[in-house]
Formats: structure tokens, sequence, C-alpha cells
């Protein structure tokens, strides 16, 4: 297969996606990076998108094989962050210019669709945002509640296509299951987030080059794609983390493949390099989701070890979020980053 020719291509074969995440020599990988950033200068801009995020729950009933939150830990102290304290640090982050609120926890029932919904409607009240819902698989009631309370988006990541790995390493979910909540969600109207965690045990480059095509299939407005970080006290606390540079790769297929998605790069990277994220946005990245979670709490939402940044301040971390946007010659957008799709 040639890569120059590839890489001229708007539409992307398994093969093709199969041959891209596979190159190995950095002139190839460059060019590939290179493309990927090309295709977000002309669809994206040069804007890159800030969401703050509040993770207002660690309690959850899943049991997922890799994650520090899961139903099983005994070690982790859980929290749930009060309602009016959500809503001060809504207004915190919109006062702070970020134009969305992702609002994240685990599988927690204790907040019922109502309750969710008087949180959304509160802030929604109070500021000018848009607002991201990440709260795992609810009841469909539940999302349509949401929607007309004003939630924006929803962000379920299928997390792996291959339904054997899936299946194996979520006790309780099944991957058809997942799907069809991210299908119920995008139909109802949400702007839809999808993605995997890459270096999960068995997964090979066929199955992310699957999770690439599912996303593009679903026609998600947002993609998510992660490293694979332990997590102590789970099942899989003894894997080995995944190399930085599949993602970089995935990350930068995605956005030839999907096109005009919000991709963010995520906290994850920088877990594995301190360059992580800037490497993130040289794969074509447009979103970054800084943490407004309270440090009492963060301690304790450790999905993986060594999440970094618990122990800075917020505005410190907004201020290398500007450096390395300048340096990267890129800009803090000041819209509110909806799909762009929908443009
Ligand atoms: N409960 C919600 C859900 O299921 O979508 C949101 C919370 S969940 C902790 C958020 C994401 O964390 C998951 O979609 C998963 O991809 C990621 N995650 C959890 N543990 C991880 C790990 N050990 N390595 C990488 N990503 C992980």
């Amino acid at each position: 297969m040639n890569l120059s020719e590839i890489l001229c291509k708007k539409i992307l074969s398994r093969e093709e996606i199969i041959f891209l995440l596979s190159l190995e020599k950095e002139e190839e990988t460059e060019l590939l990076f290179r493309k990927a950033r090309e295709v977000r200068s002309a669809l994206c801009g040069d804007e890159v998108h800030l969401r703050g995020i509040i993770e207002f729950s660690n309690h959850c009933k899943q049991d997922c094989h890799y994650c520090g939150i899961r139903m099983s830990n005994p070690d982790i102290k859980r929290y749930r962050i009060s309602d009016d304290e959500i809503i001060k640090l809504a207004e915190f982050i919109y006062e702070s210019g970020i134009k969305t609120i992702v609002l994240q926890s685990g599988e927690d029932m204790h907040y019922s669709g109502e309750k969710v919904a008087g949180i959304i409607r509160r802030i929604k009240d109070n500021c000018d945002v848009a607002i991201t819902l990440s709260l795992g698989e609810r009841e469909f009631a539940d999302y349509e509640l949401w929607l007309e309370a004003g939630a924006d988006r929803y962000l379920l990541k299928h997390e792996t296509a291959n339904a054997g790995i899936y299946n194996k390493i979520h006790p309780y979910q099944n991957l058809d299951e997942r799907i069809r909540h991210l299908r119920f969600l995008k139909e109802i109207g949400y702007q839809t987030g999808s993605g995997n965690i890459i270096g999960l045990p068995g997964q090979n480059i066929g199955d992310i080059a699957d999770d690439l095509l599912l996303c593009n299939e679903l026609d998600v407005d947002m993609a998510s794609f992660s490293p694979f970080l332990s997590a102590a006290d789970t099942p899989l606390a003894g894997h080995k983390n995944c190399d930085i540079e599949i993602v970089l790769k995935t990350m930068a297929v995605a956005r030839i493949l999907l096109r005009n998605v919000h991709i963010p790069t995520t906290t994850a990277l920088s877990t594995l390099r301190p360059d992580g994220r800037r490497r993130g946005l040289r794969a074509g990245a447009n979103v970054i989701m800084p943490s407004y979670t309270p440090n009492d709490y963060r301690f304790n939402y450790l999905i993986y070890k060594n999440k970094p940044g618990t122990d800075e301040g917020v505005e410190s971390k907004l201020q290398q979020v500007y450096d390395l946007l300048k340096d990267e010659g890129l800009k803090n957008s000041d819209s509110k980053g909806h799909s762009l799709k929908q443009l």
C-alpha cells in the first residue's frame, strides 16, 4: 500500500486503517500526524474547545475490570458532591470562560432521573453553557428527561468493538446494549460521543480499526481514544499500560476518517508522558477537558493510577493549557463548541 495515496483518501477501508495504525517509522507517522492536523485545520479551524469536567460521584454499580472506581474496589473512599456544590463549581467554570460543563460519575443510582434533571436546570438557569452528561447507561426515559431539562450532549464510550473482550471485562453489561443506548441517544437529539480504551488484554490492531469504523457508523459528534492505564485493586491491575504511539496514531486516523468530530487530547495521555497532551494536539485533537473536581474528591476519582495534576490549582492548570495552545499555534475557542456536524 502507498502511504501518500491513502492519506489523500476521504473514505478508508478496514485494511487501509490497519495499514495506517501499523506505521512504525517516525517519518511515516509524522506524515500521518501532519495530515491529521491539516484535516483539523480545514474542518475544525484552529480553535480548541475547553470542557470543564466535574466528577461528582465515584459510586458505581458496574464492575468494569479496568476501572479504579468499580463497585468491587474496597479501597477507595466513596463520595458524592452535593447539588449546591455542583452548581457552584459549574458557575466557577463558566466564570473562568469555559462554555461546556461535563457532568461525569460512576453509574450511581442515588442520582434519580429527576435529581439529575434538577441539577441540569439549575446550571442552565445560572450559566450560558452547554452540558455534556457522562453518567453511564441509564433508563431511556431518563435520557429523554435530561434532554428536555437542557442537556446537550452524552458521552458513552463503547470501550471496545470486540464483543468477546467487551463482554468479558464488563460483567453486567454487553456490547449490543451499549450500542443500543448510543443509537437511542443520537436518535432523540443528543450530540453523542463514543470511543475506546486502547491496550486492553487480547485487543489487536484490527479491533482498533473496528472501533474507528463503529464510531463512523454511529455518526458520533465526539470521539475519545484513551490508553489503558492500570488501576490498583482491579482484575487488570497487573496488565501493562498502553504505549502512547498507538493512541496517537488512532487519534490521527480518527481525524482523517471521522473528519469534523470533536476529539479530546485526554488526561490519560499526560499520565503516560509529560508531553502527552501536546502530542495529542499534534495528532489532530481539538478538545481539552480540564478537571474542576475539587482536590478533596478528585483523589478518590482515580479510575487509574497516577492520574496527573491531582494537587495542582485550577488556575495554574488553565494557564498551562493557554500556554500550550499558544505554543502550538492554536486558539482557545470562546464558543460553546457544539457539534461541527450540526453547522
Ligand atoms: N460511568 C460512566 C460511563 O460508563 O461512561 C462514566 C465514568 S467512567 C469512569 C469514564 C471512562 O473512564 C470510561 O468510559 C473508560 O473509558 C475510562 N476508564 C476507566 N478506567 C480506565 C482505565 N483503567 N484506563 C483507561 N480508561 C479508563
